[in-house]
């Protein structure tokens, strides 16, 4: 399927998967292009806020999601040498939103689950190893350049979103600088199935320490039962065999919660870690969104729910034009969710690092008191919690007009 009635869509990550099912919910002819053979499963997004689940409520698939996921009803604050600074308790926002907990589900089963719900819509195609390698436009539309398993291809469309990740094709081809900076740091991921709630650990913590903090989670795992997984900060300068190797990772975990004998190991993934908004989402008929568009650390759990709030803003105006209203809607879509991105997903997740790894004894000290009066005092603790929760960023965007 080729036509200037279609929206292309670069990428079959969680972003471009929501996308593509709001459309093609709507009626609107959807092409999804995913460079890979299969959706990846590296661990990556875990965490789904409640502001996401109302909008994933919105096109049907919140109770599956929460079906495969697990509830979180509250997390832990912690120092490494003071333990648990703070309990935050989710369900105090249980008259801001109908899911007052996160929802650990990770992100590949979220694509499985919306690539399975697309089944259901003639009007969308998903064509696996099929690489966007340009965009362009002219009057009428866009088209695509795309690498394919028979060679090169061009298609045709009457819009094109990149949502093809943090190296965006269609940025690239959208020539919209993606301005930041990249850490001096790698996050290393490990899995393992030792149980941290035996050990009083809440399913999900951030764990302050000025000289190894870490971040532990935990999610269903491939056969559902439970699988943790355990974030440090590594040295970029340092080789990642070094850090990837089985003693060092041990050393690692054992340092955080040491126990007799290893840890089984299930998986070690290493991340460079960057800060990044793009100065545009929108080129004419090119827009982008997700990691395409702002990419961001992951403490606080916020990069992939800030691209799917994004993929619902964009859906929802890419509809309204399809209906009729002015093309000026995608440079709505671009105040809303830029404005956002800088205001409250890079200051929030910049202010997260900063706070988790603080080397001042005072200003850390600070910070936990804050953080214990916070949680003690039920009016500051929903303010607090509609701000982590993302409640707060995503009623912004939609106040900006
Ligand atoms: C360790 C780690 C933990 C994280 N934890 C969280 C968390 O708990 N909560 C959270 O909200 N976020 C988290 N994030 C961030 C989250 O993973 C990303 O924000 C999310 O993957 C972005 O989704 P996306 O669909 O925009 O991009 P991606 O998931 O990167 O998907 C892009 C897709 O596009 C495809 N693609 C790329 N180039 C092309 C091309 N030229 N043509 C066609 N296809 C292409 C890729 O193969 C990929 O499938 C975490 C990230 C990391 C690294």
């Amino acid at each position: 399927m080729s036509g200037r009635d279609r929206v292309l869509i670069a990428g079959g990550g969680p972003v471009g998967f929501t996308l593509a099912l709001c459309l093609a919910r709507r009626g609107i002819p959807v092409t999804l292009f995913e460079a890979g053979d299969k959706i990846f499963d590296d661990p990556r997004a875990g965490t789904i806020h409640p502001p996401t689940l109302e909008l994933f409520d919105g096109i049907g698939a919140a109770q599956a999601m929460i079906a495969r996921g697990l509830v979180v009803p509250n997390y832990q604050y912690r120092d490494r040498r003071l333990g648990v600074i703070a309990d935050f308790d989710l369900g105090s926002l249980r008259d801001d939103t109908r899911y007052p907990f996160r929802l650990m589900l990770e992100q590949h089963k979220l694509c499985f689950l919306l690539r399975d719900l697309l089944k259901d819509y003639p009007n969308a195609e998903v064509l696996m190893r099929h690489r966007v390698t340009g965009a362009e436009q002219d009057a009428q539309g866009v088209l695509a350049h795309v690498e394919t398993p028979d060679g090169a291809r061009i298609f045709h469309g009457l819009y094109m979103a990149g949502c093809d990740g943090g190296r965006s094709q269609v940025r690239k081809s959208m020539k919209v600088p993606f301005e930041g900076f990249t850490y001096a740091e790698r996050f290393l991921v490990l899995s393992t199935r030792f149980d941290f709630g035996a050990a009083g650990y809440a399913w999900t913590n951030y764990i302050a320490d000025p000289e190894q903090w870490c971040a532990l989670f935990r999610v269903p795992g491939e056969d559902g039962l439970g699988m943790w997984r355990v974030v440090f900060p590594t040295d970029a300068a340092a080789a990642p065999e070094g850090i990837l190797d089985e003693a060092n990772a041990q050393r690692l975990i054992q340092g955080f919660h040491p126990k007799a004998g290893d840890y089984a190991i299930a998986h070690k993934n290493l991340y460079d870690v960057h800060q990044r908004v793009a100065s545009r989402y929108r080129a004419g008929r090119l827009l982008i969104a997700g990691d395409a568009a702002h990419i961001n650390n992951p403490l606080g759990g916020m990069g992939m729910n800030f691209g799917l709030h994004d993929a619902f803003n964009l859906a929802d105006k890419t509809c309204r034009v399809f209906d009729g209203e002015s093309e000026d809607l995608f440079d709505l879509y671009d105040r809303q969710r830029r404005t956002v991105a800088q205001e409250f997903l890079q200051r929030q997740t910049i202010d997260n690092k900063r706070n988790i790894e603080q080397k001042d004894e005072t200003a850390r000290r600070a910070f936990h008191d804050e953080l214990r009066a916070i949680a003690a005092d039920p009016a500051a603790l929903r303010a607090y919690l509609l701000r982590v929760a993302m409640i707060e960023g995503l009623r912004r965007a939609n106040s900006i007009v």
